[in-house]
């Protein structure tokens, strides 16, 4: 069976849990972590990198930060991964679900401006596979209406809007380093990126439970306490280590990644032309990272079918997310529910394909045989 993800090592994360173990702080914040923070920092020029214990960790506290009061509305992309909208749930946001683009997942930033009302306090932006939003279009929105902008880069490292890393254009950026994306924290971690500079100091005291103790470690103040909401948002030097080893090697990871993302979309140009699938469209303002490789299908019914046949020709493939507004949690809570006609479509008829640093070009040919094989009796 040929896997969705496997997660890479690069060999040498056992040698830097070595190092982390042995030299005797295992705690948060420690060396692996500012090795981190610099990195991050120099390499994408981040005002403020802030490693957290996840992705979603990332977005909650982008959402604390946001000052959220009881009942401030926050405009969320339907076709997301839950913690995009559930970061601002906790902080009593009301979330006001947005469409997709007609020809690709993103937010429509076309769409975005009729949900604004005098509540409204963020736009949470998701780039999608790595691939960027309209960015320009969703500041622009943003600034003439004084809200925040939250990157859901979670997907996203090493990939760009313009030429500007994603994670940098909105007020917070959050990325996840969770043992599906491109590089993996051990398993589970993320990344709070911080473009202002007037949130930095709020940002450490919630990442380290509500006290200034970062400002004591760098001697700022002479005794530290609690000054603020937060909670244990920081990453062991365990998980940190691990990262380290892994970004160390991301311009590696990410070649790879690239090859096999093009080998997939030109094997399928030509069910793409005849009709049968559509390939991922990416815009000419944004980059691609190859964190997936999706296509869309042309109903339900033919996705359902495409993977079962994959599955019994040895190939897991898999469809991703369910329209949030229709999910069992939001009808609970909301009496009016959204019509989001593109966010559904790409919940009923994207597929995405194996894609891992280690996928062989023969598996990658396999594949792609496996999914003319199928349209072939479609003829
Ligand atoms: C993976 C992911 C998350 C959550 O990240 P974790 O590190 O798993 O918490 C949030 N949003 C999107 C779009 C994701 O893909």
């Amino acid at each position: 069976m040929i896997p969705f993800n496997k997660p890479f090592l690069t060999g040498k994360e056992a040698h830097y849990i070595y190092q982390a173990v042995y030299a005797g702080k295992l705690s948060g914040n420690g060396e692996f972590t500012k090795k981190c923070h610099d990195f991050f920092e120099s390499r994408y020029g981040f005002k403020k990198a802030i490693l957290t214990t996840s992705g979603s960790d990332a977005l909650e506290m982008a959402a604390i930060l946001c000052n959220i009061n009881p009942g401030d509305e926050v405009i969320v992309p339907s076709y997301t991964f839950v913690s995009s909208a559930l970061a601002f749930v906790r902080e009593r946001a009301k979330i006001v679900f947005a469409d997709s683009c007609d020809d690709n997942p993103n937010i429509d930033p076309d769409k975005i401006e009729s949900l604004i009302t005098d509540k409204t306090k963020v736009i949470v932006v998701v780039h999608y596979a790595g691939v960027s939003c309209d960015m320009d279009k969703i500041m622009d929105i943003a600034h003439r209406h004084g809200l925040f902008v939250v990157e859901d880069a979670a997907q996203a490292i090493d990939s760009f809007y313009k030429g500007r890393p994603l994670g940098s254009i909105g007020d917070f950026g959050c990325v996840s380093f969770h043992e599906t994306k491109n590089v993996t924290a051990g398993g589970e971690g993320g990344l709070l990126i911080v473009n202002d500079e007037q949130y930095i100091r709020r940002a450490e005291i919630i990442w380290e439970k509500g006290t200034n103790r970062a400002e004591f470690f760098r001697g700022m103040v002479n005794k530290y306490g609690w000054v603020d909401t937060g909670s244990s948002f920081l990453p062991s030097e365990i998980n940190a280590a691990f990262l380290y080893a892994q970004l160390e090697s991301l311009t590696e990871i990410q070649n790879r990644r690239r090859d096999i993302w093009n080998a997939y979309n030109n094997g399928l140009k030509d069910l793409a032309l005849e009709g049968f699938v559509k390939l991922p469209n990416i815009p000419s303002y944004a980059t691609n990272n190859a964190h997936m490789f999706y296509m869309t299908c042309r109903s339900l019914e033919e996705r359902t079918e495409l993977i079962a046949f994959l599955k019994e020709n040895g190939v897991l493939a898999v469809f991703h997310y369910l329209s949030l507004h229709l999910s069992e949690f939001y009808k609970r809570h909301n009496n009016i529910i959204p019509n989001l006609s593109n966010c559904d479509r790409f919940a009923d008829t994207l597929i995405r394909l194996p894609l891992f640093y280690e996928l062989k070009n023969e598996e990658v040919e396999y594949v792609i045989n496996a999914i003319r094989d199928f349209y072939e009796k479609k003829h």
